[in-house]
């Protein structure tokens, strides 16, 4: 792949750190997890799960999960064959689509997207067809999605709640999927990492909710977002079993399996509904405080509606390129985001920035005196 750049991520994170910018870029929270997880670390490490868990992850913890998919979604994977755990929603992703994605095949994808479909089709022999979503407020135009579908559409990649824009897809969003893919073999991988993080009373609709579209799905989660530890990269895939018995074909020769004493932490952990179900109210309050924080800025929004990022609109400060504006903030404000034209397709001028509000209110007080001051 001659052409692929390094991520954004890496590149804005480099700068940030060069310039010693109060980072809103990358997502990850600044905040530690809980020392109850800590402590069940802590606990397994000394128990001894210390060599390899067995390939599909531990059957306690694939247990607990299908309880939880069943309980929030009404649908009961077995823990046998149908739920995987993965070393983190990346890793899964590209071994659904090395799974199933064969030379020629075409993927659809919309975007913005995050960063690692793309790469993952392409390693495949695969080819993407990227859909723009539409209007200020990114949504998807269903009617280009039925024409864009082809004898040779193997796979779409849904992502809710979606990263970057903070978008969730509706009702009439998952009917017009299902209505699109009826009558066709095509797959469908969802990326559903910020599935606990949905605001204003809104609800999360996975595809497990929807018998049409669990039969031809992936669903992607990961406890680096759920739980606030992105470094540990871990996560799970549920899917029907004829899917899943592709996907550990590849799992089984890539990854094998993956960390055994925080698979045991999680199955305790887990467990506990209360430490998942609060989720959006910590991240509402959080959206909330930075946007009445930079109510006074000249930046506009529409506050997010999921996912721990929010878009703002830099259109009544400058006309410049958003990766211009975002370089020139950390280099001018000592305030880092992220541009969200890389993440479009072509040239679209949107002037949004992306800000992760996973932080402290501390750090999300600072950066909107920061704000407030451009
Ligand atoms: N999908 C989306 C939409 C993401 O934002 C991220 C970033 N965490 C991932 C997948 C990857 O998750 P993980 O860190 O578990 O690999
Ligand atoms: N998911 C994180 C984000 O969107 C980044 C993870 C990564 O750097 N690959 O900011």
């Amino acid at each position: 792949m001659p052409d692929l750049q390094s991520s954004i991520f890496t590149v804005v994170g480099k700068w940030a750190h060069k310039h010693q910018a109060l980072n809103l870029s990358q997502g990850f929270p600044n905040f530690g997890a809980d020392p109850e997880l800590l402590n069940l670390v802590s606990k397994a490490l000394e128990a001894g799960y210390n060599q390899y868990a067995p390939m599909e992850g531990i059957y306690s913890l694939r247990e607990v999960i299908s309880d939880k998919i069943h309980q929030l979604y009404g649908r009961r994977y077995d823990p046998d064959k149908e739920i995987t755990m993965v070393a983190g929603a990346t890793q899964g992703i590209f071994t659904a689509i090395t799974a199933v994605v064969h030379k020629g095949d075409e993927v659809i994808v919309f975007k913005p997207a995050y960063d690692c479909y793309e790469p993952a089709i392409e390693l495949n022999g695969g080819k993407v067809v990227p859909l723009q979503m539409k209007g200020k407020d990114y949504r998807i135009d269903w009617d280009e999605f039925g024409a864009a579908i082809s004898g040779k559409t193997r796979l779409v990649i849904i992502n809710s709640p979606h990263n970057p824009t903070g978008n969730i897809l509706s009702e009439n969003d998952m009917e017009q999927l299902s209505e699109s893919l009826r009558n066709t073999d095509i797959m469908v991988l969802s990326d559903e990492v910020y599935e606990h993080m949905v605001f204003d009373g809104e609800i999360h609709r996975s595809v497990s909710k929807y018998p049409e579209l669990a039969e031809r799905s992936f669903a992607m989660a990961s406890f680096g977002k759920t739980f606030h530890v992105t470094g540990w990269k871990m996560g799970y895939c549920a899917a029907p079993a004829p899917l899943m018995k592709e996907f550990r074909k590849v799992h089984e020769f890539n990854v094998y399996a993956i960390n055994h004493p925080i698979q045991r932490a999680l199955a305790e952990y887990l467990a506990e509904p209360d430490h998942y179900l609060g989720l959006s109210d910590l991240f509402q309050k959080k959206r909330d405080l930075f946007l009445d924080a930079i109510h006074p800025s000249r930046f506009t929004f529409t506050p997010s509606k999921g996912t721990y990022f929010q878009l703002l609109d830099y259109s009544r400060i400058t006309q410049e390129g958003d990766v211009d504006f975002a370089k020139r903030l950390i280099l001018e404000k000592g305030i880092a985001s992220i541009p969200v034209s890389v993440f479009n397709l072509g040239n679209l001028d949107q002037k949004h920035l992306r800000f992760c509000f996973a932080k402290t209110d501390e750090t999300l007080l600072k950066a909107a005196e920061i704000l407030n001051s451009i």
